[in-house]
């Protein structure tokens, strides 16, 4: 039966695909509410629109509850916030490293003060990562620090905070990615590459190669603790041996390369949007 979400006005649709084995039963007995944030006008996050499958679906929430995101990273996005942001990001891209103050205010065209107060502001809400001397050192999806998942996007290499950051690079610039992670037990390379402007999966290496949605959060920073714990497995067996032996992150959702994918995309997609229009949604 389907049920209309009073959140996001979408319907709730049954599962399409059967959640691999390994998912914590009591993590798939039930679906949480659906929350998204109104990020600038006509553009909510995350896009549940693209989230098809159940144990998606679940990942999604549940980072949610556990971050807070919706509150404290997404929220009432001043302007000069916003475009800064987006700024930081597209830069990011561009130079394959994260860009400097001035190179933002350049691209901006906003003053050097402005800049500075809008990056305060985004560390505050962990959506830039600043270092001790206020130099920008990530940017979710991307990061300066050696994460070991890489995404080839426009011929430029860079390092994804995550296994979910990774898949998400793609649909975020409408671009076909090429990803190079490795299984976070034995370090076996896996490859997954993405087609249709980076929304759907074209080919991934090892094809047993599944991710794992670790809820781990700590000091307010998805960097440091969440992001740590969505990695990439050669296969089950390597994720529940891994499990075993974790200190943090045990807990959490298995997902299929697809079903991560959506959640990638769910979250990253809607970034760099200006407007809702034209893409097909009508949360405005
Ligand atoms: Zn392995």
């Amino acid at each position: 039966m389907h049920k209309q979400n009073p959140v996001s006005g979408l319907v709730d649709k049954a599962p399409r695909t059967k959640a691999p084995e390994c998912c914590e039963p009591a993590m798939r007995s039930e679906v949480p509410g659906e929350r998204s944030v109104l990020l600038r006008p006509g553009v909510t996050i995350p896009d549940w629109s693209v989230v098809e499958d159940a144990s998606a679906r679940m990942t999604l929430s549940a980072i949610f509850e556990l971050t807070g995101v919706g509150r404290r990273k997404w929220s009432r996005l001043g302007e000069a916030e916003d475009r800064v942001w987006r700024s930081v990001i597209e830069l990011f891209a561009e130079f394959g490293r994260a860009p400097l103050s001035a190179e933002i205010a350049e691209a901006t065209r906003l003053p050097h003060d402005v800049v500075a107060d809008a990056l305060t502001k985004l560390g505050a809400r962990d959506v830039v990562v600043l270092d001790d001397a206020g130099r920008i050192v990530g940017a979710y999806p991307f990061t300066e620090w050696p994460s070991g998942h890489r995404v080839r996007l426009r011929g430029t290499t860079l390092t994804a905070m995550c296994a979910i950051d990774a898949l998400g690079v793609g649909a975020m610039f409408s671009t076909d990615t090429d990803i190079e992670s490795s299984c976070r037990y034995c370090g076996t390379a896996i490859r997954v590459n993405t087609r249709a402007a980076g929304t759907v999966l074209a080919n991934t290496e090892p094809t047993t190669a599944i991710v794992w949605a670790g809820l781990h959060y700590a000091g307010g920073c998805s960097a440091t603790s969440l992001c740590t714990v969505l990695a990439f497995f050669c296969s089950e067996e390597h994720l529940a041996a891994w499990r075993a032996g974790a200190s943090a992150g045990r807990s959490g959702h298995c997902l299929s390369m697809n079903e991560a994918l959506q959640v990638g995309k769910a979250i990253f997609m809607p970034i760099l949007r200006a407007t809702a229009e034209g893409h097909g949604t009508a949360l405005a």
